[in-house]
């Protein structure tokens, strides 16, 4: 799916979180959104996902105008920090979960659980509860689950930032076989490394506007702009 997003705004009482940001993504194109703590990142996927509404702007999937669709209309599959995972709930509970709100019957449902479990290496635990996990396999549950509806779209927020970077080494080790799907993806994320070898694109934020973008190996390696020197001299590669 083709995104755009046209001029997006969101202001809180006295904040702009997010100041006319405009891009495109292609259909299948894999995007790594950086910058600064506080810079909007989160703001910009709440609002792509339908969670926040903007307070100025369009966004469009292929041409649709669905700036006022609600979030369950969209087809966007969104993963944070925190997985957030049922705790009552097996990880085949928790990956069938979405699928059984949109009533896909209980054949289908588990075949196609069992499938992204395979997936994403998780189809060994499927009778485990979350608290019966590691963080790393909490958080590939948790993609599970987003992947389950198939969406369109994928937006991940930090979805290592929670781990030890031995986890964190295994989620990413997953978001790097997605990457081959053509699901249009953004990744925000602190590992450099990985978003230099594996997204097609960066854009690097501050203060609620693009700052900087091109080609993850360009950006990364000889960014043009002061304020992404900073940023990449902080979190390095
Ligand atoms: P990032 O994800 O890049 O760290 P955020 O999108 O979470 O940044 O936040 C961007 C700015 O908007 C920050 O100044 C933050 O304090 C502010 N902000 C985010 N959510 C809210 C909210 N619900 N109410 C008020 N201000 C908010
Ligand atoms: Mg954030």
């Amino acid at each position: 799916m083709r995104v755009v997003l046209d001029h997006i705004t969101k202001r809180f009482a006295d904040v702009t979180a997010v100041s006319e940001f405009s891009a495109t993504l292609e259909d299948g194109e894999l995007v790594s959104l950086l910058g600064p703590s506080g810079c909007g990142k989160s703001t910009l996927l709440n609002m792509l996902s339908g969670i926040l509404p903007v307070s100025g702007g369009k966004i469009y999937f292929d041409d649709q105008d669905v700036t006022s669709m609600p979030p369950e209309k969209r087809g966007i599959g969104l993963v944070f920090q925190n997985y957030a995972l049922y705790p009552h709930m097996t990880v085949m509970g928790n990956i069938c979960f979405p699928l059984e709100t949109q009533r896909v019957p209980k054949a289908e449902r588990i075949e196609r659980a069992n499938e992204i479990a395979k997936l994403v290496h998780v189809d060994m635990l499927m009778n485990r509860k979350p608290s019966e996990l590691s963080g790393g396999q909490q958080q590939r549950v948790a993609i599970a689950r987003a992947l389950a509806m198939e969406p369109k779209m994928m937006l991940f927020d930090e979805p290592t930032s929670a781990l030890d970077p031995e986890l964190t080494g295994e989620v990413l080790r997953v978001l790097r076989d997605l990457a081959d799907q053509k699901t249009t993806m953004i990744i925000v994320t602190h590992e450099m490394s990985f978003a230099r070898d594996v997204a097609d694109r960066i854009l690097f934020m501050d203060g609620g506007v693009v700052v900087e973008e091109g080609p993850a190996h360009q950006v990364i390696e000889h960014p043009h702009e002061e304020r992404t020197k900073q940023f990449l001299s902080h979190y390095g590669t």
